[in-house]
């Protein structure tokens, strides 16, 4: 792989039927992340397809041109054209492979992918789960000399690097950006020695050997265990659902509101997420429809008062939404009252799901203790059921699900994990 400037651009492309630029900056988490994995495949796949970087701020002009605005982003040629997909973000192993594969003959592919050798990385602790949970660990064991790794399918920092504003962390005066507080924690934990695997595909987890095979080829060995892999918003299972998530249907007000500048929206819930965001969301739409099962509201009363004062925000109490449909532009959400059992439809510009959240454990098959709604039981120390596993954060049983109790979790786990080790 080799790095050349914006001017060999057109030379390089002509003379290379088959290429791929990487657009990368320095202080770039992501482009540190996809480093190894870009070198790694140029070595797989470099006889066939030419492997190339650019600094991204040193060459703005062919950037912009090629209408590259973040770093990392990967672009594929064939024949001097652009073609597949544009990848920024956290970049997958499997996302560049899927666009390498796209460029060559079957056969080539088949022999590529039969050359690739499966890789065993031993550790002491593995941590699953960049969030605030797994990342405090990762610090507390790698200022301890523990050997350790951190494994996320994301970029780290879990869903604070999705939360707009973090008010209650200790230690900041002023309210922090989450996308900030998950960079510090996740830039700490490196300093500290922690070794990152982030945007990985997590393929298999099997924690009676302690082993977790990520990228399809790389078995990583560990003694200890931490499973930290947070929580995912539940979903209603109607109608309609599936079929509009992501297009119309988000359950994710910091990464979708700006979308509803002056638009309607319904939101489906009444507890503490749902009045806490329609706060948020509220600050971009014109109207919010709050659908709620309940005669009232479950939020804490300091939010409820919030949202109940807000002209904005009409309640729909005692309703269940029944179907969600698209009519031309707008969406259709169908909900049945409860009490009269009669069926009505809102039609609105977008919808948000606020309903609760499930333990992120769908790769574990091993059978750990779990309390009645799937969230995995452990002691005082953070130890699960099986030996040498351990938990924290927002997948383990408990009432309060914050960063900070995360954070304590992550610490407690660390600590009785590294005395264990030594
Ligand atoms: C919109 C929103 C706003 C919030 N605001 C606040 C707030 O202001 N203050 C506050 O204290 N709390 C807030 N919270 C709650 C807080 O974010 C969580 O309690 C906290 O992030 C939990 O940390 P965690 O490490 O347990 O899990 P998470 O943050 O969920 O991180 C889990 C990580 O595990 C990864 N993962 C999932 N599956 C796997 C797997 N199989 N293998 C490896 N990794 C995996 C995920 O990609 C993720 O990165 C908010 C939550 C939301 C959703």
């Amino acid at each position: 792989m080799i790095e050349i400037p914006q001017e060999k651009f057109q030379e390089t492309l002509d003379k290379h039927p088959l290429l791929v630029l990487d657009f990368y900056s320095t202080e770039c988490p992501p482009c540190e992340a996809l480093a190894p994995k870009f070198e790694a495949l140029s070595r797989l796949y470099g006889q066939d397809v030419h492997f190339i970087k650019m600094f991204r701020q040193g060459n703005r002009e062919l950037a912009e041109k090629l209408g590259v605005r973040s770093s990392p982003t990967l672009l594929f040629y064939k024949d001097g054209q652009q073609v597949g997909e544009v990848l920024s973000g956290g970049i997958r192993r499997s996302d560049i492979m899927r666009n390498l594969d796209a460029l060559l003959p079957e056969e080539r592919v088949r022999e590529i992918h039969s050359s690739i050798k499966p890789v065993v990385t031993q550790t002491e602790a593995l941590v699953l789960g960049a969030g605030p949970g797994g990342l405090a660990a990762a610090i507390y064991l790698a200022q301890a000399k523990v050997d350790t790794i951190v494994v996320d399918p994301l970029l780290p920092g879990g869903q604070v690097s999705t939360t707009h504003q973090v008010s209650n962390y200790p230690g900041f005066i002023e309210p922090q950006p989450g996308y900030l507080l998950a960079h510090n924690m996740a830039e700490q934990a490196k300093v500290a020695g922690a070794r990152m695997k982030v945007a990985v595909e997590v393929n298999q987890v099997d924690l009676a050997k302690k082993e977790v095979l990520i990228d399809g080829h790389e078995t990583i060995r560990a003694k200890q265990i931490l499973i930290s892999t947070g929580a995912s918003p539940r979903f209603l299972n109607v109608e309609g659902e599936k079929e509009f998530y992501g297009k119309g249907i988000s359950y994710c007000a910091t990464c979708d509101a700006k979308y509803f500048h002056d638009k309607e929206v319904v939101i489906i819930g009444g507890g503490n997420t749902a009045v806490e965001e329609s706060e948020f969301i509220s600050k971009f739409a014109s109207k919010i429809t709050m659908v709620q099962q309940l005669p009232h509201l479950t939020a804490n009363k300091a939010a409820q008062e919030r949202a109940l004062s807000d002209p904005k925000i009409d309640l729909l109490f005692s309703h269940e939404p029944r179907g969600f449909y698209r009519r031309g532009e707008k969406m259709v959400v169908k909900v049945e009252n409860l009490e009269t059992k009669e069926m009505k439809e809102l039609v609105t510009d977008g919808v948000f799901v606020f309903v609760g959240m499930k333990p992120n454990l769908d790769l574990i098959t091993e059978s750990l203790d779990k309390d009645e709604w799937g969230y995995l039981k452990v002691d005082a120390d953070m130890r699960t059921s099986l030996p040498g596993v351990f938990a924290a954060g927002d997948v383990t049983s408990k009432q309060i699900r914050q960063i900070t109790t995360a954070v304590s979790d992550g610490t407690i786990a660390s600590i009785i994990m590294a005395r264990e080790l030594q």
